[in-house]
């Protein structure tokens, strides 16, 4: 059983605060820390409950977090970026996936670091007429490769999202929200005790899990954050232009749609007046 660990760093047990999330921020070396700790705990568990092979693919904002020389050994580490596949890259080596660290979508309340994949830049991502997170985005990449989105680590709201769409999940809680940036946290060791149960329990029974299959060909709605934005996504090829902040467009299937978004959301998230 050949396991990848997408880990993103937002619902990482004891993370509140963008000083822990940012390479800028104060707090950013203990977010690392914490974020490799949580990879080790779903490395420890993926391996009990049957894993040959583990592949963590950093995907937190420069995606260089994770800290190699305190990662556990049986696993490997996609570290940087940019890559095909993005938060799942690795998926397509992989039979079972696991989401550590994510996060609840753009707009959630009690949602630690609510945001679908840029807070500056986008309100709303619908797959399908479907508002959905990265958790739903990714799951639909992962079953694209034919892989199942197991398990999951975050908060509270993270779990509502996560079990709307993948009810067969199993989901370590390892905080409770209670803002955007405060959360009631599990010490150290009961979370990661929790994420290495989840995830050994989520491996051992993948085998019964069918993986979300994506929409083809499949239409994504993106609703920007302003209309200077929407003016700049409309120029490229393919996008059509719904309403001020708003784009549509359509890809033969969820990986070409999911490269016609990261086109769309670097686009509008330029700052150049031509
Ligand atoms: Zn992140």
């Amino acid at each position: 059983m050949r396991v990848l660990i997408s880990a993103d760093m937002e619902g990482i047990s004891g993370v509140v605060h963008p000083a822990q999330l940012s390479p800028t921020g104060a707090d950013y070396a203990r977010g690392r820390m914490l974020q490799t700790e949580d990879v080790n705990a779903a490395v420890e568990g993926a391996l009990e409950g049957g894993a040959t092979e583990v592949v963590v693919n950093d995907s937190h904002w420069v995606q260089r977090n994770i800290l190699i020389e305190k990662l556990h050994p049986r696993a490997r580490l996609i570290s940087g970026s940019t890559k095909p596949l993005g938060m799942v890259q690795g998926v397509e080596e992989a039979d079972v996936a696991l989401f550590i660290g994510y996060h609840a979508k753009y707009g959630t309340p009690y949602a630690v670091a609510d945001h679908t994949w840029s807070a500056d830049c986008l309100a709303d991502l619908r797959i399908e007429g479907r508002s959905m997170g990265e958790a739903g985005l990714n799951a639909y990449l992962c079953g694209h490769f034919g892989v199942p989105v197991a398990m999951l680590s975050g908060d509270q709201s993270l779990e509502a999202e996560a079990k709307a769409l993948l009810p067969h999940a199993l989901v370590a809680v390892v905080k409770r929200a209670r803002g955007r940036w405060a959360a009631d946290c599990l010490s150290l060791e009961e979370a990661r005790k929790l994420i290495r149960e989840r995830a050994s329990e989520a491996v051992a029974g993948a085998g019964s899990l069918s993986p979300l299959a994506p929409p083809s060909p499949c239409q994504i709605e993106v609703e920007l954050v302003t209309t200077e934005m929407a003016d700049r996504a409309e120029a490229v090829p393919g996008v059509v232009r719904e309403g001020g902040r708003l784009v549509r467009f359509e890809g033969a299937d969820v990986v070409e749609a999911f490269n016609a978004f990261r086109t769309v959301m670097n686009v509008a998230s330029l700052h150049t007046p031509f």
